[in-house]
């Protein structure tokens, strides 16, 4: 535990005071003397340095000039009134701007003197500036020790209105450090330390706010963030103990009919090693009464239904019904058509539930699945409404779980005495340390083989200029005898507009591709949910060549012999759905196609989604880009999920650590697994304090 001054208000320390204690709570969460001390930097600059000014360029981000200060006067008028600095030195001239506080600098910087100037720069036309640069005197400069790395603290826009600034921060924790000493307790076990070579908590904590070196400080960051990712991960752990011994569910013991029959006559083709291997790991979970929670992973196309199939049989030969839940009303009834076809030898009863439903049909769900004649549910969010009640639901499957939230996963736990085992399927290949960390408490299964005969797809870019020649294509692959589909994005800001964008298309399309040589179909969002059926029908029945659509037809959707993908406006997709409308095509023995159109204008970052789209189509490595583009909040929706709340680690680019982090907490526990050895005291302490607030400790003892 903290030594007890850590835990002193931040008020008693000196320089502090009632406003600014106020404001450091506040803006920072900062209460006490630990907490500061926790406050940690989040980059550090080297003012050794000095550039000059011709060596500026537009990507330039912080710079320490030396220069005379040539001339300072207000510019502009009104609003726009700003102040403005000359500043030359022996290769050019730059000007710094002060928008604020311009009484004051107007009236304490000195003409023809010296300067060390820092700050951002920017460019307006030739001429390099920095906005509210930090400006000081070379010759108080020099009087002052420099160290060569300076600490940058995170700050808010309030902070730097009531002047905290960064040199205040530094001077705090100046005062801080000398007042607490060295009071921090040691966290890690020794061993631990030992094997990762790491340097103490106290010499971290000095290293981190007053680093003597670069060494100095990067064995600091290595132990904090090591520090950080072993907790997060012990915890994860020890969660999901919990869950396999103390939450229970049924224990599906037998292996019956319904699987060996399918799985021995009506599998429509041999299952992958990766899907058997799957299989297993499912069954063996679901059989020995600890509670399944199962995240599996599989990149589009590699066969997550059959999957699901088999599961389902294996609840229905213990006596239990199943349920698999679709994002979209589409990809339910996707699942329908498909899960009806596969089981059709079987007698066994399966329905569609979605919000479509009549009232009347619906009440005869409900009913059957009250009395237990129905089998498997198959449906949307409309599964997880009150009125919905299973006799004995036994698993609930859970399609691209990305689109629900926890709280309505946790819904369908209520609907039975014990929780039904639950298996979640994504084809967004997350990578598997962040999978670990995002979903610790998950078991993870990953098929990661697709099914044989698969032609990669080969993936092109094209500027809008191009279109002729994409035209021609198409026609092509329509005279072969495959099928198109053509994507326009819909992005809820500006729904109108996409959607005029999506008609205009589907016009120029139909002038292009003119009836009756041609059939074109199109499915968008503010279609009646009947018509979208109707269309889809007809493009899986092949009776139409071209599918014009909108993004629902993203995740899931199945028509082996549609060939071509082209996505129109690729540039402002994210990584990740472009990487699920691809995986629409190549589901056929034929080689596919993705186009990716786009205009000529391109942000930097969109040029790395397209050229990464081009380069590879392994999902894993696409999440990775994407992961490293976007932060891994947006990814999975999941930023209420906590454990992305890192104080000092980043779950991308520690990606590394967090893995020797994750196996060094899974020996500790070994060692040692309720946390009670003498020597891991330090643990235990961090643990409780940890814990406490989530009422797991309890369990641990
Ligand atoms: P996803 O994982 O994207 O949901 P699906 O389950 O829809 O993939 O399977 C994609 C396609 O591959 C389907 O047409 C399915 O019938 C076929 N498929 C799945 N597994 C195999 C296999 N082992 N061998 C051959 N084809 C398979
Ligand atoms: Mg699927």
């Amino acid at each position: 535990m903290p030594v007890n001054f850590l835990t002193t208000p931040i008020d008693y320390l000196s320089g502090v005071g009632p406003s600014r204690a106020e404001l450091l709570r506040k803006e920072l969460g900062i209460m006490t003397y630990g907490d500061l001390a926790n406050f940690f930097p989040n980059r550090y600059v080297d003012r050794t340095q000095f550039h000059k000014i011709n060596q500026l360029v537009p990507e330039t981000a912080q710079v320490q000039i030396v220069g005379k200060l040539m001339s300072i006067s207000t510019a502009g008028a009104g609003k726009a009134t700003r102040l403005v600095a000359t500043l030359a030195d022996d290769t050019g001239r730059m000007e710094l701007v002060w928008f604020k506080g311009q009484k004051y600098f107007k009236e304490s910087l000195k003409v023809n003197e010296v300067y060390v100037v820092y700050g951002k720069v920017s460019r307006y036309g030739a001429m390099y500036s920095i906005a509210h640069p930090d400006v000081e005197l070379l010759k108080e400069y020099r009087g002052r020790q420099q160290n060569s790395m300076t600490p940058i603290y995170p700050s808010t826009e309030m902070l730097t209105k009531r002047h905290l600034t960064n040199k205040y921060f530094v001077r705090l924790m100046r005062q801080l450090f000398s007042e607490i000493k060295a009071a921090f307790v040691e966290t890690l076990p020794d061993d631990v330390m030992r094997d990762q070579q790491l340097i103490t908590k106290n010499a971290a904590m000095q290293e981190i706010h007053f680093p003597s070196s670069t060494n100095g400080l990067q064995a600091a960051l290595k132990r904090l963030k090591f520090e950080e990712l072993f907790f997060i991960q012990l915890e994860l752990l020890l969660q999901n103990r919990i869950r396999k011994t103390q939450i229970k569910s049924f224990a599906f013991e037998i292996v019956g009919d319904h699987f060996n029959n399918f799985y021995n006559f009506n599998l429509p083709f041999e299952l992958t090693g990766a899907q058997k291997r799957v299989v297993k790991e499912i069954r063996a979970d679901m059989a020995n009464g600890a509670h399944m929670n199962r995240l599996l992973q599989g990149d589009v196309g590699s066969g997550k239904t059959i999957v699901a199939v088999l599961t389902c049989l294996l609840a229905i030969d213990n006596g239990f019904q199943a349920c698999i839940m679709a994002p979209t009303e589409i990809l339910a009834q996707q699942h329908m058509a498909g899960v009806s076809e596969l089981l059709a030898p079987t007698g066994l009863r399966v329905a569609l539930l979605t919000g479509s439903v009549k009232t009347k049909a619906r009440r005869i769900i409900h009913e059957a699945l009250e009395d237990g004649s129905l089998d498997i549910l198959i449906g949307t969010h409309a599964l997880i409404e009150d009125k919905v009640k299973f006799l004995n639901l036994g698993v609930a499957i859970v399609d691209e779980q990305h689109r629900f939230g926890v709280a309505q996963r946790a819904k369908l736990w209520k609907k039975n005495k014990l929780p039904p085992h639950v298996l979640v399927m994504t084809a967004t290949p997350i990578p598997r340390t962040l999978a670990m960390s995002l979903y610790g408490d998950l078991d993870i299964s990953v098929i990661d083989e697709l099914p044989p005969g698969r032609k990669e797809i080969k993936t092109v870019h094209r500027y809008d200029k191009n279109r002729l020649g994409v035209f021609s294509f198409i026609k092509e692959e329509i005279q072969k005898g495959r099928q198109i589909y053509i994507v326009y994005p819909l992005i809820q800001e500006s729904e109108t507009l996409d959607y005029k964008d999506l008609m205009d298309g589907y016009e120029s399309i139909v002038r292009e591709f003119p009836m009756p040589q041609y059939q074109v179909s199109i499915v968008h969002g503010q279609m009646k949910s009947e018509d979208k059926d109707y269309e889809m029908q007809r493009f899986v029945e092949g009776k139409t060549q071209i599918m014009v659509a909108t993004t629902v037809i993203e995740v899931g959707v199945n028509v082996p012999n549609a060939s071509v993908m082209i996505i129109e406006s690729a540039e402002r997709f994210g990584l990740s759905q472009l990487h699920q409308l691809r995986g629409r095509v190549g589901r056929g023995a034929d080689q596919s196609f993705c186009i990716l159109m786009t205009g000529h204008k391109l942000s930097a970052e969109a040029k790395t989604r397209l050229e990464t789209m081009v380069e590879t189509t392994d999902g894993f490595k696409i999440a990775e880009v994407d992961l490293k583009l976007r932060g891994p909040g947006d990814i999975m929706g999941t930023r209420q999920s906590g454990v992305m709340e890192l104080r000092i680690a980043d779950i991308v680019k520690d990606n590394e650590l967090l893995a020797v982090a994750r196996n060094a907490a899974i020996n500790f526990l070994q060692e040692d697994p309720a946390i009670g050895m003498e020597k891991n005291i330090n643990v235990r302490r961090v643990m409780a304090h940890l814990q406490s607030r989530k009422g797991l400790w309890k369990y641990i003892s």
